[in-house]
């Protein structure tokens, strides 16, 4: 069954416009008496039925709500230094799936593509989509928030102030990820810092540890490229906090 981001909740309706009209009318051709399930990023989702077509809303009637266990037990955020080409569209995408809870597109040192104005809300826009179809196809209730482009002064007011921050680096040597999780608490969302292509500064490592008190840790002996190393992560600390595996 095709499912579908509601774009307004009622007293036992809700409506679907823009794109979510769009895909459901011209996309899947769906028409009046169709069901569809719909989701509102609450964690709830709704068997329903259209019951009407118009030209800027389709309105559908709930028929049963569901409260699905699909959506990861621990919050935990991707926060990667800008990279070139797709390579950020395609972690949203994988971390989507994987569960993560949201993502901050982080203003590196080393960063070598640079986003401003009006080109970077664009690029913001197109991630969210990218997460929202993600979300979708992998039957989670919400979708993961794309944040703006971060500078990291601005880094520790984004996220909830109880996050507790890691910073995987490659010069690590003494923490592994798998062992600092262990000394984490799961009741407070959890942000990984990823560095872009050519790694972090030792200066933006040191900011980290002392403004944001993050734990610098090591992902193993072998340096992963950036997008495999804020996968694997994400993979092995959703395996630790919540659900994954
Ligand atoms: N500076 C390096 C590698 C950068 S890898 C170089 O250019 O040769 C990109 C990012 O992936 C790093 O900033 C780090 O966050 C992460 N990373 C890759 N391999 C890692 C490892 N073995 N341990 C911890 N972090 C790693």
């Amino acid at each position: 069954m095709h499912r579908f981001k509601v774009t307004e909740l009622g007293d036992h309706v809700f409506w679907l416009r823009d794109a979510e009209r769009e895909h459901l009318v011209r996309v899947l051709r769906l028409s009046s008496g169709d069901a569809i399930l719909g989701f509102d990023n609450s964690g709830r989702e709704w068997l329903a039925e259209i019951l009407k077509i118009e030209d800027n809303s389709v309105t559908c009637v709930m028929l049963e709500e569901r409260q699905p266990h699909v959506e990861a037990c621990s919050e935990v955020y991707l926060v990667a230094g800008l990279s070139k080409g797709e390579k950020l569209e395609w972690v949203i995408q994988k971390g989507t799936e994987l569960g993560m809870y949201g993502f901050v597109p982080l203003r590196a040192k080393r960063s070598i593509m640079r986003l401003e104005g009006s080109k970077a809300s664009e690029r913001v826009e197109r991630w969210q989509k990218i997460a929202r179809e993600a979300a979708k196809q992998s039957h989670r209730v919400r979708e993961p928030q794309i944040f703006g482009i971060t500078d990291w002064e601005d880094i520790a007011s984004v996220l909830p102030e109880t996050t507790q921050w890691l910073i995987p680096y490659e010069e690590e040597k003494s923490q592994g990820l798998s062992q600092t999780l262990a000394t984490l608490v799961s009741d407070k969302p959890i942000a990984i810092l990823i560095g872009p292509e050519g790694g972090f500064d030792p200066s933006e490592v040191s900011y980290a540890t002392e403004h944001l008190k993050a734990q610098s840790v090591s992902l193993g002996p072998r340096i992963l490229r950036a997008e495999t190393a804020a996968l694997a992560a994400l993979t092995i600390t959703l395996a630790h906090w919540a659900d994954l595996g």
